[in-house]
């Protein structure tokens, strides 16, 4: 984009109001960057709007004077896509955080898109319902974050993706305009659908201010079951054996390496004293006593089969709770290493297969580095992370783990995987995106956001790979 030629934060004082602007150091650090702390953040300025009317305003002044904007939430995304690198406008949802009373009539609830996650689960708790979507981060992610990377978590495998819970989204496009798209309705066949456009569109097209999602009833009596295994098979076929027992609402794997890391740094009690290559934690609705029988029934035979070493039941919420964050504290646990991630997925017959193919790659190239697994393995989702050995450059170490990004990218590609399962394209991945989408797909992605967006302002060098000359 042309550099503007005006006092830009002179004009978006006036679009808004001055204190709605913010130029200071610490703001444009905190604010210029997400989780992924790759790029040196570098905005223009950071604006606050505080309703969808003012985040018109700003979206009216960019196009008139010519600068760039990116939408920012919770900043805890891991692909690079609230990063703001090159002299952008941070739009901020943090002021329109309101949680609307919940509709138990229409299990619905009404939000600001700068609510935080965790504050809508409680919500929908105090009136005895459930909102699903669900992961580590839930505590400092916005909704408007959750719903532009069509987040995941650890409950997919019952209650699907964000994409799932939204019944109706009000945007503001790249044009100025406002929609209020599907207005949380159950049915409503008027054609084309646009509030599937938004969900997962990583704020190109633009910034969804409100939403109203769906809720649920709360599962019953959610307990926990931690399996120590004998190896990577061993996880799906256990995964076939509990899956016809129970119904589940998390199948979720670690190394021995993740468990080793979180009980040394995180203070975690290990699950039980034998060590095992691979663990599953399963959460189940354990609401009848036949259920449990069948249950413990079916890890006996598992365990007959040499696939199930050790095992371990919650007995009450706490247990249950103590032994998630084996698995919920591995990401935080992991950032001293300032490791090179990668969010990856196949479907789920295929996962152990991807396992192996990349984890060959991998050491093939760096026998020496430590590799952590992890992931939401029951929607065929892993999470690779490569940690940074101590005495290696940031720099060189980011570069190194490049050069085997292409490697890994085309073992996913063979198996007709995702270079992204639930964290998005951003930044990291955008020059990877044709590993997964075709020329043709990308074409008329392009095509699309300049219906929405004609004048590109909206988060610039996300989720597209740059074009060929
Ligand atoms: C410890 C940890 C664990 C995590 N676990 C998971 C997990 O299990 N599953 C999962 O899916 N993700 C996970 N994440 C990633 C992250 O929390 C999600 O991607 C989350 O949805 C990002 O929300 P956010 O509000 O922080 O968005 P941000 O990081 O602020 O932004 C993410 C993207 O959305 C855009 N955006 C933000 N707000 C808006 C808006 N109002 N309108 C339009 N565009 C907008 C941004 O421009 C950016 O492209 C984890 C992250 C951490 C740090």
């Amino acid at each position: 984009m042309a550099q503007p030629s005006i006092d830009v934060i002179q004009e978006l004082g006036k679009a808004l109001t001055p204190d709605q602007v913010a130029t200071d150091s610490l703001s444009l650090e905190t604010y210029g960057q997400d989780w992924t702390r790759f790029a040196t953040p570098a905005p223009l300025a950071i604006v606050f709007p505080r309703s969808t009317e003012d985040v018109v305003a700003v979206v009216l002044c960019a196009r008139t004077h010519g600068f760039a904007l990116v939408p920012s939430g919770g900043r805890t995304g891991l692909s690079g896509g609230a990063v703001a690198a090159n002299g952008e406008v941070v739009v901020s949802m943090d002021k329109l955080k309101a949680v609307g009373a919940v509709n138990v009539t229409d299990r619905s609830v009404t939000v600001g898109a700068g609510a935080i996650t965790q504050s809508i689960q409680d919500a929908a708790s105090q009136v005895g319902l459930f909102y699903p979507v669900d992961f580590a981060s839930s505590g400092s992610s916005q909704i408007g974050g959750n719903i532009a990377t069509n987040a995941g978590g650890i409950n997919v495998i019952r209650y699907g993706m964000t994409r799932d819970w939204v019944a109706g989204l009000t945007v503001v496009t790249g044009k100025g305009e406002v929609m209020a798209l599907n207005k949380g309705l159950m049915k409503n066949n008027t054609g084309l659908d646009f509030r599937h456009l938004f969900i997962g569109s990583e704020g190109i097209l633009g910034f969804i201010t409100e939403a109203t999602l769906k809720l649920t009833a709360p599962p019953k009596n959610a307990t926990v079951l931690v399996l120590g295994l004998s190896d990577m098979d061993a996880i799906m076929r256990v995964l076939e054996r509990i899956q016809s027992t129970a119904s589940l609402l998390a199948y979720e794997f670690f190394s021995e390496l993740a468990v080793s890391k979180v009980v040394e740094h995180a203070g975690v009690a290990r699950p039980f004293d034998t060590q095992t290559p691979f663990y599953a934690l399963i959460e189940f609705e354990n609401d009848s006593e036949r259920i449990e029988a069948a249950l413990f029934d079916a890890v006996e035979a598992c365990m007959e089969e040499g696939w199930v070493i050790d095992a371990v039941m919650s007995q009450n919420v706490g247990q249950a709770r103590a032994l998630w964050r084996l698995r919920e504290d591995i990401s935080e646990t992991l950032t001293r290493w300032t490791p090179y991630k990668n969010d990856i997925s196949a479907t789920v017959g295929n996962v152990p297969e991807l396992l192996s193919r990349v984890d060959a790659v991998v050491h093939q190239h760096y026998p020496s580095w430590e590799v952590v697994w992890y992931g939401h393995i029951g929607d065929g989702n892993l999470h690779l992370n490569i940690l940074k050995p101590e005495a290696l450059d940031v720099a060189v170490f980011k570069a190194r783990c490049g050069e085997v990004s292409k490697e890994i990218f085309e073992a996913i590609q063979l198996l007709g995987g995702s270079v992204s399962a639930e964290h998005g394209v951003g930044t990291l991945k955008a020059p990877y995106l044709g590993y997964t989408k075709t020329e043709s797909e990308i074409e008329a992605m392009r095509a699309i956001k300049s219906i929405f967006d004609p004048d590109g302002i909206l988060n610039p060098g996300k989720v597209f790979p740059l074009k060929q000359a």
